[in-house]
């Protein structure tokens, strides 16, 4: 039996446990987070899913199932969103307890590092309340085995004591929810995948909708913005709210420093270009990028381990912040063989494509 003194699931378990088995102070090194301050990122973030604005899909779906949940008095079944970072995975998961009337805690991927790191966040679990875990393809194989039996049976297993004393316990946990983020869907295994019956993939957002978020944040905030302005902030907003309200908080300092507070389409237009972020709201590293993937490898195709080490970035980053937008604005293709640049890739960044030694490098 392992000296570990949380353990995956044991065919040997007895029900019932010890009255006398302590397994949060045992098996607790640390306690579940709660709330983190109030700041400025979490003053904007809607409350609730209506004060959220666009994917109205989405937003749909879930009001059905946490209406229907309440209903029965019942957990909500367990919620996994996907999506490049920054369109809004957190904020549905902070709303979801709102409109439920529940508590959430929140977890990250990468400090659930074995087992006995998730045991307080579970055993803490009140009944319907939320467990929410961010970055949730991050945590190792034997953490989400852990997490199979207490996602399905609302139980796990622990052993207590050492060497011949060690005893297997099955700890029942009240009903739970837990609700996962990630940005890479595909890293996940899929049973773990097939262990939450709610799934949702978030897009990026159109030119109204960032619009729509920019003006919402420049009024709580007290910004003075023209609308032209605000348009011309949320074609360089990368179809992601987070960058649309982070642009915004730049240009607000900028207007405050370098004119009279007020955002007009020059202040914005100015800004912008002191931060190097161009006209399709692309900022150095997504240009360094295609750039790399051009000049270096002619256009593609090429692998994406290639070019991240040709520009000294890491794959992780590359893959999940920088290639989203890319492809899905037609700048980027990918292949069988591997990344390719398209026409509109060489005409943005003003590169003659050359004779077409290669011709299925471009369209
Ligand atoms: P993710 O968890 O996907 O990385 P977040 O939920 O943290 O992204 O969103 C980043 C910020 O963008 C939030 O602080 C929130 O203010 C804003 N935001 C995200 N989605 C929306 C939305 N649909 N409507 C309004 N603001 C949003």
């Amino acid at each position: 039996m392992s000296r570990e003194p949380i353990i995956g699931e044991n065919n040997s378990s007895q029900s019932g446990g010890d009255s006398n088995a302590t397994p949060l102070q045992k098996s607790s090194p640390k306690k579940a987070t709660s709330e983190p301050q109030m700041d400025e990122d979490r003053s904007l973030r809607p409350k609730l899913m209506d004060e959220m604005v666009g994917q109205a899909d989405i937003k749909a779906q879930l009001q059905i199932v946490v209406d229907a949940a309440k209903r029965r008095g019942e957990a909500l079944s367990h919620v996994l969103f996907d999506g490049p970072p920054g369109l809004g995975k957190t904020t549905f998961a902070r709303a979801i307890p709102n409109e439920l009337g529940t508590t959430i805690e929140f977890a990250s991927g990468p400090s659930l590092k074995a087992p006995k790191d998730l045991v307080p966040y579970l055993t803490n679990a009140q009944e319907k309340s939320i467990l929410f875990i961010d970055e949730i393809h991050r945590i190792p194989k034997a953490v989400e085995e852990y997490l199979y039996t207490a996602m399905e049976d609302f139980r796990i297993d622990m052993v207590l004591g050492e060497g011949i004393n060690a005893r297997t316990y099955s700890y029942r946990l009240s009903p739970f929810t837990l609700i996962g983020a990630t940005t890479r869907a595909g890293m996940l295994s899929a049973p773990l995948r097939d262990r939450f019956p709610i799934r949702h993939h978030l897009d990026f957002y159109d030119l109204p909708e960032l619009k729509e978020i920019l003006l919402r944040n420049a009024k709580k905030l007290q910004i003075e913005i023209d609308d032209d302005a605000a348009d011309e902030l949320a074609r360089r907003s990368r179809g992601t709210p987070r960058i649309a309200i982070n642009r915004l908080l730049w240009v607000r300092d900028y207007a405050e420093s370098k004119a009279d507070g007020k955002i007009s389409v020059q202040v914005a237009t100015d800004a912008m270009k002191m931060a190097d972020i161009d006209n399709l709201g692309l900022d150095k590293q997504d240009r360094q990028y295609l750039e790399t993937l051009i000049r270096v490898f002619g256009g593609g195709p090429a692998g994406v381990e290639a070019i991240s080490h040709t520009m000294n970035g890491a794959v992780d980053t590359i893959e999940e912040e920088v290639e989203p937008y890319l492809l899905r604005i037609n700048m980027l293709v990918r292949t069988p063989r591997g990344r390719k640049a398209t026409s509109k890739t060489f005409e943005h960044l003003g590169v003659d494509p050359g004779p077409l030694e290669n011709p299925d490098r471009l369209f």
